[in-house]
């Protein structure tokens, strides 16, 4: 048993296409967690909250009443199983194979024939050759595989955002702390860097939200959005900040005036910022250095 595991990692550090296909393989069965994860975790935040505001208005008014127990304690990512949200037929076990069943079924539930959104596979597809993408350009190291997770909680941030507005801690923490310890057992930058970087990214914007929200009376951003923006500062150091704050709001500028002329929303209605602070902050992992170059080349003649 242990033969083949050290044979396998041999392989997989030796060859190449054998390395990229275990990685899209494995982040395209994660992909497929990552949509059971997009859909409950809110779902269950949700439940929670308002099963903390039971209790406290029960204690706001006193009374003696038992709080009966919402179905928080009946919900989470594992229960129920996978069912269609139509039928609510319990899926079997070939309809839950990443991208194959999708095809297979004609994106169609086996049961009732209603339509499965074609954003399941979608994702799938795109946690798969983002994490192969950053497989290829840092190869079979430990900062790859740092990358590669940090690719699938920005994946599951982002759609988590467009749906719900928000960032959930029990991502974004993780992921400041991930990215810390890797600094200190010398996977990334300097610990000192890291720390600067996140401290650095958070008050970024936090600085920003505070200005506009004394100017204005407005709130542009979340608290989610800051903890984000720590997230890279702490795997890449301050100086990517400054380059991820540029970049994610280019990125917001075109597609969000895209969407707004699209779908012709006026101004007010919020975005979620959190899609293109991760897009940016994917960019700077992978092309940061050749971008601060390129910069700050600008700068001096
Ligand atoms: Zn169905």
């Amino acid at each position: 048993m242990f033969e083949l595991f050290s044979h396998t990692l041999v392989l997989l550090s030796s060859n190449t296409a054998f390395y990229l296909l275990t990685v899209g393989i494995v982040s395209l069965c994660i992909g497929s967690f990552l949509n059971v994860v997009i859909y409950r975790l809110p779902k269950q935040m949700q439940l929670g909250w308002q099963q903390e505001c039971r209790v406290f208005l029960a204690d706001e008014l006193k009374t003696t009443a038992p709080i009966k127990p919402n179905s928080a304690s009946r919900f989470n990512l594992a229960f129920p199983n996978s069912h269609c949200p139509s039928c609510k037929s319990t899926l079997k076990w070939w309809h839950n194979i990443p991208l194959v069943s999708w095809l297979l079924l004609k994106g169609r539930c086996a049961f009732c024939s209603a339509v499965i959104s074609i954003r399941y596979p979608l994702i799938e597809v795109s946690t798969a050759l983002l994490s192969v993408m950053v497989a290829f350009l840092f190869g079979p190291t430990e900062q790859a595989l740092l990358y590669i997770v940090v690719v699938w909680a920005l994946m599951a941030l982002t759609f988590i955002d467009i749906d719900h507005m928000l960032l959930p801690d029990q991502i974004t923490l993780p992921l400041v702390w991930l990215a810390l310890l890797a600094a200190v057992f010398g996977i990334t930058i300097a610990p000192s860097e890291a720390i600067v970087g996140a401290a650095v990214g958070y008050l970024s914007l936090w600085s920003v939200y505070w200005l506009f929200k004394l100017l204005t009376g407005k709130e542009g951003m979340g608290y989610g959005d800051f903890k984000l923006m720590a997230v890279f500062g702490a795997l890449l150091g301050w100086e990517f900040i400054l380059q991820i704050v540029l970049l994610s709001s280019v990125v917001g500028a075109v597609i969000g005036g895209a969407q707004l002329a699209i779908q012709g929303k006026n101004s007010a209605t919020p975005i979620p910022f959190g899609p293109y602070i991760a897009a940016a902050g994917f960019i700077s992992m992978l092309f940061g250095d050749e971008i601060n170059a390129w910069y700050y080349g600008l700068l001096t003649p």
